[in-house]
């Protein structure tokens, strides 16, 4: 388990903030994944294609031995367990996995590109990745998470969930 990888977890179908769970369950009971921290649920209102219904967004840090490209293939998986078609860009999702980071490698290939291209423009990736990864460095940006979080120019809502 000699690699850190950061993964964006997010659902807008069926119960969203129960298939986030279900997600970090599955995700650590994968052979050579280990979740070492989760961020809060978050609510975030649709960008891009906005008639559809509001997402859950989280993140979670793993410890893993597969490479990148094994740990893309693991989390499309997931994502077929849980009924996920690939349907269009942007639309509704019962869960959506991506990998954000992964040892601040930088990969550009048709199967997976690191970092994850859109994170720095995403307030709902930005927003619960600062909570367990405030301090790392984007590899391209050179700036720590909390910096583009605290620098991103969009007013998209995306606020804490409130448990109990
Ligand atoms: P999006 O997450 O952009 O809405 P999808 O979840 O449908 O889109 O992903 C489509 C494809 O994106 C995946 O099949 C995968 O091969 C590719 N991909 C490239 N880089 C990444 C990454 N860092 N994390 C997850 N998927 C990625
Ligand atoms: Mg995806």
């Amino acid at each position: 388990m000699t690699h850190r990888a950061l993964i964006g977890v997010g659902s807008n179908l069926g119960l969203p903030a129960e298939n986030c769970e279900k997600a970090f369950s599955l995700i650590d009971q994968s052979a050579s994944i280990k979740v070492t921290a989760r961020s809060s649920l978050y609510h975030a209102e649709p960008v891009g294609k906005t008639d559809q219904p509001w997402f859950v967004n989280a993140a979670v840090e793993v410890q893993t031995s597969l490479t990148p490209e094994e740990l893309l293939q693991t989390l499309l998986d997931i994502e077929r367990q849980f009924g996920r078609i690939r349907e269009e860009k942007w639309g509704a999702r019962v869960i959506d996995l991506d990998i954000l980071d992964y040892d601040g490698k930088v990969i550009d290939s048709d199967f997976l590109t690191l970092p994850h291209p859109e994170m720095v423009h995403r307030r709902f990736v930005l927003e619960p990745l600062s909570e367990i990864a405030g301090s790392t460095i984007h590899p391209l940006e050179n700036k720590t998470i909390l910096d583009l979080l605290n620098n991103l120019p969009n007013k998209q809502v995306v606020k804490k969930f409130q448990t109990s």
